[in-house]
């Protein structure tokens, strides 16, 4: 039986930023992951992609990933444009919008989701603290004392710490028994890359029509986004059942023509959209990060985001607890970081919905709250300003 201090269920982007962000800690780390954590990346880039903010991005330069990530799967933006389709709502923010936060103009990267993974995975690689294990965990035992791990490759672990970072559907979160709040979003995200006629410029731009939001992500080719198109079920369902020149021409008229006739570069995929909120994040010997304690709508790009928040948070509240040698496995140690993540997730959760019902049919007093919001938000450079801020992490 292997022993481990800390033991990551989860090598996706957050588990992964956790270990990575636990380098010089004195403790043994194992991560137990379903398949290899660095996968080779494929000849054209992949349609699953991230908008990294400025605050992870300055982490992973910290923690001495950025180095690691194939720059040529990564593109950095140094603008957004948002609008209404059916108002005249309209919003630009630049990098000089931030008031002098930035290094750069450069407001966040576009970064294929695999490329993530592998430059964190080969950083993670590299570290003494930590084991890799492929398998999956079949049972949780819990004491007081400790976790008993049973893996599905036969072996056993036993571990101070089990932090579930396996995603959406936890494993490790339905073991421990953390009760969840989730609702449907009543929206399904089309996912694909799309090559568009004119250069985008590298500006994020996002339309949002009567049936959902549809963001053109700028990838590193000048000429090819990556789109998310949140649609209520029924009209994904019809999006999908259309060829692929029926496709691109709605996605044209979707965009009021933003970068001129477009064609599919990849499949599309459908990813049904679903909020969870997990009611609690800690307990003697487990906690949570990432998708594994909450799930937002992607509209604003921010899960990813949020779930590295998570990991920096704990990684730096453990650093502490292992230097001062106290027990990393104590509810009443990690409370502090349960309170403070949760009332982040609540926030971006509420400021979600938010948007979600602001910009959600054909409503004409929304119609002219979301007009005049947007329009005045344009002008307005202080609230402009604390939006961008925001969204950068800053
Ligand atoms: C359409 C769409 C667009 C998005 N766009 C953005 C964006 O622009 N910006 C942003 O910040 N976020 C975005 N997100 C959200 C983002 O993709 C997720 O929040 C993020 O990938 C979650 O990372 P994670 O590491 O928590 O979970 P995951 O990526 O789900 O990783 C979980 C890992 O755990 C492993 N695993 C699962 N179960 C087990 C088990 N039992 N045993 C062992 N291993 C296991 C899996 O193999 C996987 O490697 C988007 C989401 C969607 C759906």
């Amino acid at each position: 039986m292997q022993h481990a201090d800390i033991a990551i269920v989860g090598g996706g982007i957050v588990g992964l930023t956790l270990a990575a962000a636990l380098k010089d800690a004195p403790c043994r780390i194992a991560i137990i992951n379903k398949g290899l954590i660095d996968q080779p990346l494929g000849d054209k880039p992949g349609a699953r992609v991230s908008a990294i903010n400025q605050a992870n991005i300055s982490a992973l330069k910290k923690a001495d990933v950025w180095q690691h990530i194939d720059a040529s799967r990564a593109n950095p933006y140094n603008a957004m444009h948002v609008w209404d389709k059916d108002s005249f709502g309209d919003i630009h923010f630049a990098g000089n919008d931030t008031g002098g936060e930035l290094e750069s103009d450069t407001l966040g990267v576009i970064i294929e989701n695999l490329a993530l993974v592998n430059g964190l995975a080969h950083s993670v690689l590299k570290q003494d603290n930590v084991v890799v294990i492929d398998t999956t965990i079949e049972r949780v035992l819990s004491s007081s004392q400790q976790n008993m791990l049973m893996l599905e490759n036969g072996d056993a672990l036993s571990c101070r710490l089990l932090v579930g970072a396996d995603g959406a559907n936890s494993f490790v979160r339905k073991q421990a028994n953390f009760p969840i709040t989730f609702r449907d979003y009543e929206h399904t995200a089309i996912v694909a890359n799309i090559r568009t006629q004119q250069p985008h410029e590298n500006v994020a731009r996002q339309a949002f029509t009567p049936t959902g939001p549809l963001a053109l992500l700028p990838m590193r080719d000048p000429n090819v986004c990556s789109i998310v198109w949140s649609q209520t079920p029924d009209a994904a369902k019809t999006l999908q059942g259309y060829s692929d020149s029926e496709f691109c021409n709605a996605l044209v008229a979707a965009s009021n023509n933003a970068l001129g006739p477009v064609s599919l570069e990849t499949s599309r995929t459908a990813f049904p959209l679903t909020m969870r909120y997990a009611r609690e994040w800690a307990k003697d010997g487990i906690v949570l990060v990432g998708d594994a304690a909450h799930t937002i709508h992607p509209l604003a790009g921010q899960g990813a985001n949020l779930g590295m928040q998570d990991a920096l948070a704990l990684a730096a509240l453990l650093g502490t607890l292992l230097e001062e040698q106290k027990d990393i496995g104590q509810l009443r140690y990690l409370r502090p970081y349960e309170r403070a993540r949760k009332t982040e997730a609540m926030k971006m959760i509420a400021a979600m919905d938010g948007f979600k019902f602001l910009f959600d049919g054909n409503d004409p007093l929304k119609k002219l709250i979301r007009g005049v919001g947007l329009a005045a938000t344009d002008k307005l450079s202080a609230v402009k300003q604390a939006f961008v801020n925001h969204a950068m992490g800053l």
